[in-house]
């Protein structure tokens, strides 16, 4: 299964953090949270990988490819 891009993942979270019915609004706040924190990681997370690009083909286990096959596995990077 492939994961949800960041993006949309943050959108469903603002969604749920407005439409979750709770007492202290707690739940809410903490959803909306994290809602920004997956945008922020995703930008800072986005950012980096740029920063690993290379055009060269480096041996085989390199670090920098290995890094950005996994960021696009979590959604971060497409
Ligand atoms: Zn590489």
């Amino acid at each position: 299964m492939r994961a949800t891009d960041t993006k949309t993942l943050a959108s469903a979270m603002r969604v749920l953090s407005a439409e979750v019915e709770s007492e202290d609004g707690i739940a809410n706040a903490a959803i909306a949270e994290a809602a920004q924190r997956i945008d922020d990681l995703g930008a800072l997370a986005n950012e980096m990988a740029g920063m690993l690009a290379h055009d060269r083909a480096l041996p085989d286990g390199c670090k920098a490819c290995a890094m950005q096959k996994r960021l696009a596995e979590l959604g971060v990077v497409v």
